[in-house]
């Protein structure tokens, strides 16, 4: 397991002891069967992607 990890979005380090360990998951082909799809996982502060929806009360996942 890596010990560090990188916002996507603000590019800095993620202190796992501080913030919310939170990923983004990205499936390309999302549409077609699940042996044709690309998955990739993203590395993100939670209050960095709230900053960039267009909604951030689209993110419930704080709610959950
Ligand atoms: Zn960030």
């Amino acid at each position: 397991m890596m010990d560090k990890y990188q916002c996507c979005i603000c590019g800095k380090t993620i202190d796992l002891n501080e913030e919310p360990n939170l990923s983004l998951v990205a499936i390309k082909h999302w549409l077609s069967t699940a042996e044709n799809q690309k998955e990739q996982q993203l590395f993100c502060h939670e209050e960095c992607l709230a900053k960039v929806l267009f909604d951030p009360k689209s993110l419930y996942l704080q709610y959950l």
